[in-house]
């Protein structure tokens, strides 16, 4: 199939000083690009529910921010069920915020929902419950960074945007510069080199296709360089691949406060879907040492809520850590603590 691109900005030039990081793209290797991972992307794109049409921004708002960090094969029931219950921004600012917690369920870094919902009281009060479609405006929103505010308004309103995930950063990377992978965070360089990429036309098809690409294809662990279709042309694939001399930062889990953290959260959770959390868990139940244990304690819970108990003890026997990860969540506005019990937030 044949792509008709109109214009196509290359991307910043040598004389930038960032020749060796950002290489300038000749325009012919420039239109190849494109219209290879366009092409590609029409063919190989995920069928996600958030990409058909008709499709509310908030909608695709929504599937940006639980796409952070968390795969797409675990955010789509999720997502699904949201927009069920909260199909608009208004709905979900007058929810409370302990159901919308409860509703996040296991998506992780649940501070996005708090997020979330702040964005979605703005949108409600202030916006006639309309998504912005600009950048500019949609920065202004609480949880919305500069990567979210160039999606949704790429996807959600059409706008010629530069999406710069790490999925992009890691193609063009590699492509290009000849490299493994990019740096932690993109600066003003790579973003306007980056910038150069978009077409004028197709932008769209552009910003999701080399997204996609870089998840299905040029993956971070192992890229299927063999079927690539743009083995011939990609700079690091003809170096032979050189590993990066840093190595990626590999987020553990075990045996971290984030574990732990997910772990009192799970119990909150539990004891609200119950009903156990009109006057919260007792704090005993989970800073009382083993040996002063009363059992009555977690007999007092349902089932799932004491099973929840039990995997916070399992996992830590500290009490002091526990109380210091309680604390936290409270501050993060997580939780609540009253009269030595401990609960969702109720707002
Ligand atoms: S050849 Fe390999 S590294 Fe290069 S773009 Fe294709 S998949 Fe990525």
């Amino acid at each position: 199939m044949s792509i008709q691109m109109t214009h196509r900005a290359g991307p910043e030039t040598k004389s930038s000083g960032s020749s060796a990081a950002f290489p300038e793209v000749a325009e012919p290797e420039l239109r190849r690009v494109q219209d290879t991972i366009i092409t590609w992307f029409e063919e190989a794109a995920r069928d996600l529910p958030w990409r058909h049409p008709n499709t509310s921004a908030w909608a695709i708002l929504v599937s940006e921010i639980m796409s952070q960090q968390t795969p797409v094969s675990r955010v789509e029931p999720r997502w699904r069920a949201w927009m069920d219950r909260w199909p608009t921004p208004a709905d979900l600012a007058a929810a409370s915020t302990a159901e919308v917690l409860h509703a996040w369920d296991r998506l992780g870094y649940p501070r996005r929902a708090l997020r979330l919902q702040e964005a979605a009281e703005v949108i409600a009060a202030d916006l006639d419950n309309q998504v912005p479609e600009t950048t500019e405006e949609l920065e202004r929103l609480p949880g919305i960074g500069s990567y979210t505010a160039a999606a949704v308004s790429s996807f959600a309103f059409g706008r010629k945007t530069t999406v710069l995930d790490t999925n992009v950063r890691r193609v063009l990377i590699r492509l290009f510069a000849g490299r493994e992978r990019p740096t932690t965070s993109p600066g003003r360089k790579e973003t306007a080199w980056a910038s150069g990429f978009v077409p004028e036309d197709k932008h769209v098809e552009w910003n999701a296709g080399v997204m996609e690409f870089g998840a299905l294809v040029c993956t971070a662990r192992n890229p299927d360089c063999p079927a690539c279709p743009l083995q011939d042309i990609c700079t690091w694939n003809q170096l032979g691949r050189p590993a990066s001399a840093t190595k990626p930062k590999t987020q553990k889990w075990a045996g971290t406060d984030r574990q732990l953290r997910g772990a009192i959260m799970d119990v909150l959770k539990a004891a609200h879907a119950a009903g156990d959390d009109r006057h919260g868990v007792s704090l005993d139940v989970f800073t009382t040492s083993v040996t002063d244990f009363d059992p009555t304690l977690a007999e007092s819970l349902a089932e799932s809520t004491a099973a929840a108990v039990a995997r916070v003890r399992e996992l830590s026997a500290d009490k002091d850590r526990i109380s210091r990860l309680i604390t936290d969540l409270v501050t993060d506005g997580l939780a609540q603590q009253i009269d030595g019990r401990l609960a969702l937030p109720n707002r």
